[in-house]
């Protein structure tokens, strides 16, 4: 077992969960580190292949290169997936799945693993007035069962974004 799954649970689930030693396996690859996106501008991170492959729709697979892709965060932005090189981006629309920076419907997953998505959220607050997620989520990922490098679009541990939304939520649920 790794660094990282010996973590307690309740470190993990407040998003200790160093993955840069643990499940993030960043591919060692000459690119710089970060790349602006040929949209919005937004300088961006190296996401792995694996990600792409695993989530871009099939029809869109073709379009793959073999060159480093970055990830785009910017909301705005409906660039998902680009290279700094000149080959095709992929937008919103070629990706099989909802990106949620990208993306404000309820039905769209914060944690893709485990598919919590906002209305899930938002429906256990509702009526417990609190969020299992991330406790959940943490003892998946400590049993090992977590797949983020190639289910969340973003290539990385969704735990940053679910215990912010958890927060947004509980405060907008109590407003
Ligand atoms: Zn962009």
């Amino acid at each position: 077992m790794n660094a990282c799954c010996a973590q307690p649970l309740d470190a993990i689930a407040a998003g200790q969960h160093h993955e840069e030693s643990c499940c993030l396996v960043t591919e060692k690859t000459p690119a710089p580190a970060k790349a602006a996106c040929p949209a919005s501008g937004t300088l961006s991170r190296k996401i792995q292949r694996r990600t792409l492959e695993h989530l871009l729709k099939p029809e869109k697979l073709g379009s793959l290169r073999r060159v480093q892709y970055y990830y785009c965060k910017e909301p705005t932005c409906n660039v998902v997936y680009f290279s700094n090189e000149n080959v095709p981006f992929f937008t919103t629309d070629d990706v099989a799945v909802k990106v949620f920076v990208k993306d404000q419907g309820d039905d769209v997953p914060v944690c893709y693993c485990f598919n919590w998505t906002r209305a899930r959220i938002k429906q256990e607050i509702r009526e417990t007035k609190k969020s299992t997620a991330a406790m959940e989520i943490a003892r998946e990922i400590k049993a090992g069962n977590c797949a983020c490098d190639i289910k969340n679009p973003k290539g990385e541990c969704c735990l940053g974004e679910v215990n912010t939304f958890v927060k947004d939520a509980a405060s907008a649920a109590t407003a």
